[in-house]
């Protein structure tokens, strides 16, 4: 029976084994594990192919976006953290991290829903939301201050519509890029379009290391030099320090890994790629009705961080495709104001959330390692139909 896991990154290790051993064993020659010359390095190539001023290696993608959010309001408001009158427009259906970042920055979640279409963030739903608030008496007006777009599953979102409304109402931008390294809007990379992009390095994102690992980007001089701050404890000398900070930097050796793994990202993203259009193509025949197949927007470079279908009674699917030894997952189960720990008053809910609480009822994910061969690809495809003909 074949055996088609979600990804195989042993495969992908061995394909790379020169160039990653190699990195690896310059760190081993030389021991700076703390900020070492690799994460200059990484910072400096990574900044230069997202073409972004400032690169900024953290220890996770959790930690980037906590440490974009810090660095904001000590920026904006000259205080350590934001407070729980100030809202930050961000969308329900995402990895918690999104929203627990916005908890920890002190700010309260306000989740818009999304597209049912792309499942990222709609523009549309953020403006009648931002309108709304903007008609009500003054002191029952939210004030909003940021908004978080989230490239999920390697899309872009509209990033001009965000960036317009993010002018027109005097907002910062977030980019929540951990699942779109190397994605762009209308040929800009993601990540230098907001105020900060936050990425992660974790090892199943499609630039991933070997561990936990993140980075900031930012045209900001100030930001950037706040983050650099923060995630040293707080100070430009950590033995005397400004901040309430953290120890989030990334470690040399997955700097080393991700430095190694830059040279091959674009290869696997056209791999991705065009797993994804061989899937289109194979998969269209079973109709709209029956099986929703990704929506890629004409100005938005898709890197497919996960080929996501939406189909009503997805168990079957998955406990058939397990049957024929396809893996297949559910990113993600709960929408986050569905959640406990966004309950208790923490966050606001735009009305209607419905398209999020649809999207996480029926959507599944099918494999999409870049390295699966095309025999592999045409095997998932044929299984997928040959569900809907049972
Ligand atoms: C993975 C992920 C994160 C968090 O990244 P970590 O490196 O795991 O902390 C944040 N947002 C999204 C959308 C993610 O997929």
């Amino acid at each position: 029976m074949k055996d088609i896991p979600m990804l195989d990154l042993y495969r992908e290790y061995e394909y790379m084994k020169a160039d990653i051993d190699a990195a690896i064993n310059k760190c081993l020659e030389h021991q700076r594990w703390i900020l070492g010359p690799e994460v200059k390095e990484f910072e400096a190539k990574v900044a230069r192919y997202l073409n972004v001023k400032h690169c900024i290696g953290t220890s996770s993608g959790t930690d980037a976006l906590v440490l974009s959010l810090r660095a904001l309001a000590i920026q904006t408001k000259g205080q350590e953290y934001f407070d729980r009158t100030e809202e930050i427009i961000t969308t329900p259906f995402t990895f918690t991290a999104t929203g627990d970042a916005v908890l920890r920055s002190g700010a309260r979640p306000a989740f818009v829903d999304i597209d049912p279409s792309t499942y990222n963030i709609d523009p549309r739903k953020v403006r009648e939301y931002l309108n709304r608030n903007a008609m009500l008496p003054p002191a029952e007006r939210a004030k909003v201050i940021g908004i978080i777009p989230v490239h999920l599953y390697g899309q872009s979102c509209d990033m001009d519509e965000i960036m317009n409304i993010a002018e027109k109402y005097n907002l910062f931008v977030v980019e929540d890029v951990a699942q779109a390294f190397g994605g762009m809007w209308k040929g800009k990379k993601l990540g230098s379009v907001g105020t900060t992009g936050a990425f992660s390095f974790f090892p199943s994102k499609n630039l991933g290391g070997f561990g936990d690992g993140g980075m900031i980007t930012t045209n900001d001089d100030a930001v950037a030099e706040l983050d650099r701050m923060l995630l040293k404890h707080g100070g430009k000398d950590k033995y005397n320090v400004d901040h309430i900070g953290y120890n989030a930097r990334i470690d040399t050796l997955q700097a080393a890994v991700i430095l190694a793994k830059l040279g091959y990202i674009d290869e696997f993203n056209t791999r991705r790629r065009n797993i994804a259009a061989l899937y289109d193509e194979a998969l269209k025949e079973i109709g709209e009705t029956l099986l929703i197949l990704p929506k890629s927007l004409p100005d938005a470079y898709h890197v497919y961080h996960q080929y996501t279908v939406n189909v009503s009674g997805r168990e079957d699917l998955q406990s058939y495709l397990k049957g024929k030894g396809v893996a297949s997952m559910v990113y993600y189960p709960f929408p986050l104001h569905k959640m406990k720990v966004f309950g208790e008053g923490r966050c606001s809910v735009a009305h209607n959330l419905e398209n999020a609480e649809a999207a996480a009822k029926r959507v599944v994910s099918l494999p999409i390692e870049p390295l699966q061969t095309e025999e592999h690809s045409l095997y998932v495809a044929h299984c997928v139909r040959d569900f809907f003909k049972q």
